[in-house]
């Protein structure tokens, strides 16, 4: 009996391949830009006609292909890029399955010429039409590669009508040239259209890059992030709130040098912006992760533009704590230079100040109410009077004055204006931070209690805590018994106030199935804002002028001193010009 099956002809299996690599002209672009990256240009040159459909060629000073080697290149699986299969979890390079020359040639009519070296300028130029190798002959250039993809599809008419209007390849193909471009900002690009010149992007740090990409316009909206953890270092800017937009034009991630799409990290900068842009806006940014190349999967997906991170979770953690980070500051500083590359300044910058008397006075004639309307909240003026006469003024060591209302708000002044915090909210900030750090760092500490401490739980609760234990235990807890009807803690971690042990599990319990059902709230995430709100001060406390300080100190030393661990406003700063025109007006 004869066999039916049969191996499929070289170049109709290319073309198979093809349509997985090649959609429209704006994929070739990329294939070919990211080769000539992988060749270590510093300079490239994309010129393409009739937005691709008629040309596609990318020049680059990198570092060429032998005479051998050019022969090599359009043949499927033909890379130097992976020798063995280990190669494939350490990828420095952004191609490597040796696919994309040999599906773009197999649709294409393509010439590629190539010198290595870089004292003569003879180098060697293939044809090859529909995957057929048709001419071969030596040809001047300059030490790099020459790749020239002409009339696409040419042999799949099917294709060739799918493909839109020009105005549209062209914004395909300029999306993928801003990709690549932007990250690879120390290289030189060029791009020219049927003669004109579209960008002229020279050598730059990445700041510049992004405005000579999007316009002069863009340089007042950036806000810097960068961050740095064991795992993770995040590098880049994201759009002041006030510029999100309704369409998500600039959004860019990139993981190792590479764009990627990722919707979870992109929730987690939406939800940095929470409450400071409407739900219909996007935010817009530009950020630069680097991870261990071991620690991503970029094989997922054949163009490579979603990578799976082993550490999802933490980076989430991270990215949305440094965008929130960043914009908190930004609000409390609205007329930074970035110009100048200028770090933040915090809102009470003693470092630079020479101490100075604080400009309050005790005035007789002082009226509350004046104060009561503009603040707009509640205060008995008995007591502001009471607090404002606490302040030590003989105190040389202070450099910003501070008072307390109500035993709830506490109020200063910085550069900008008047500054009214709420302290419970506060305290809340600073403990989640501190508690946090603790639960993320190694080793843990955990102190013997003297008598261990029986928890009054019923069987149900239990059954949560025990969903819990092992984090509790990560955490510095130790227990003496731990059936399904009793707990019995023997040790703790000291960071905790012993006293407040007991309120921690019962709010763990009660916070517990609203919480952990959230998205992307990790437990130690969760565990900090339990012990942050059953270790902070509830009712009104009045705070003496140190204990007002060293708040104020702790929450601008904070990651995210905007907002408390529940999302809620801990400041508002009331500028000296709204002071001026709107409320004393
Ligand atoms: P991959 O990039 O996955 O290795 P490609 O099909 O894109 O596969 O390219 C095949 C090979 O051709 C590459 O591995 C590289 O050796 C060579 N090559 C392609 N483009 C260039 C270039 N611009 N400069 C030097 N070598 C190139
Ligand atoms: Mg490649």
């Amino acid at each position: 009996m004869s066999s039916i099956i049969k191996l499929l002809p070289e170049n109709v299996a290319n073309q198979i391949a093809a349509g997985e690599v090649v959609q429209r002209p704006s994929s070739v672009v990329k294939e070919l830009l990211e080769n000539s990256i992988d060749a270590e240009a510093n300079n490239i040159r994309l010129i393409i006609k009739d937005s691709g459909k008629t040309l596609i060629q990318v020049v680059d000073n990198g570092i060429g292909m032998s005479s051998k080697d050019i022969k090599l290149c359009f043949l499927r699986h033909a890379t130097s890029k992976i020798k063995q299969s280990k190669d494939l979890f350490d990828l420095k390079f952004m191609g490597f399955r040796g696919e994309a020359l040999s599906s773009i040639a197999s649709v294409s009519q393509m010439s590629i010429i190539s010198n290595t070296d870089a004292q003569t300028e003879i180098g060697n130029k293939i044809k090859i039409n529909g995957g057929q190798l048709v001419l071969q002959e030596e040809q001047v250039l300059k030490r790099g590669t020459s790749v020239s993809v002409e009339n696409l599809f040419f042999n799949i008419p099917a294709r060739r009508n799918f493909l839109k209007s020009d105005s549209v390849e062209l914004r395909h193909i300029i999306d993928e040239f801003h990709r690549i471009s932007l990250i690879n900002h120390n290289i030189n690009f060029t791009l020219i259209n049927n003669g004109n010149e579209i960008f002229n992007l020279k050598k730059s740090i990445f700041k510049e890059r992004i405005i000579r990409v999007f316009g002069k316009s863009t340089l007042e909206k950036l806000v810097p992030i960068s961050e740095v953890t064991d795992f993770v270092k995040i590098n880049g800017f994201i759009y002041k709130p006030d510029f999100a937009r309704k369409t998500k034009t600039a959004q860019f991630f990139f993981v190792n040098k590479r764009f990627i799409k990722n919707q979870h990290l992109n929730h987690a900068v939406k939800s940095a912006y929470e409450g400071l842009i409407d739900d219909k806006y996007y935010p817009s940014y530009f950020l630069s992760f680097e991870v261990p190349n071991n620690t991503i999967d970029v094989n997922i997906h054949p163009n490579k533009t979603e990578v799976r991170f082993e550490n999802d979770q933490s980076i989430y953690a991270v990215l949305k704590s440094s965008v929130k980070h960043s914009l908190g500051q930004f609000n409390i500083s609205p007329t930074i230079d970035f110009e100048n590359g200028v770090k933040y300044n915090t809102p009470y910058d003693y470092k630079y100040k020479s101490p100075d008397i604080p400009k309050i006075s005790v005035d007789r004639s002082y009226n509350p109410f004046e104060i009561e309307k503009m603040i707009d909240v509640k205060i008995d003026d008995f007591e502001t009077e009471e607090s404002i006469s606490k302040i030590n003024f003989s105190d040389n060591s202070i450099s910003f004055p501070s008072f307390q209302i109500d035993g709830k708000y506490v109020i200063s002044k910085n550069s900008s204006g008047l500054v009214i915090i709420n302290q419970h909210r506060a305290h809340q900030r600073i403990l989640y931070e501190k508690f946090l750090k603790e639960f993320c760092s190694k080793p843990k500490l955990s102190q013997a209690l003297i008598f261990p401490i029986k928890l009054d739980l019923s069987k149900k609760e239990i059954n949560v805590i025990s969903g819990l234990k092992t984090n509790l235990i990560a955490i510095g807890f130790k227990f003496s018994k731990f059936t399904k009807s009793e707990i019995e803690l023997s040790a703790f971690n000291p960071i905790f106030d012993k006293e407040s042990i007991e309120g921690f599990f019962r709010d763990i319990i009660v916070d517990h199935e609203n919480d952990l059902n959230k998205i992307n709230s990790s437990l130690n995430d969760f565990m900090a804002r339990v012990f942050s709100k059953s270790h902070s001060s509830k009712s009104k406390k009045s705070l003496i002028l140190q204990e007002q300080h060293s708040l104020i100190n702790n929450l601008f030393a904070c990651k995210e001193p905007s907002v408390s661990p529940f999302n809620q406003k801990i400041f508002k700063v009331i500028p000296l010009d709204s002071i001026e025109n709107k409320i004393l007006k």
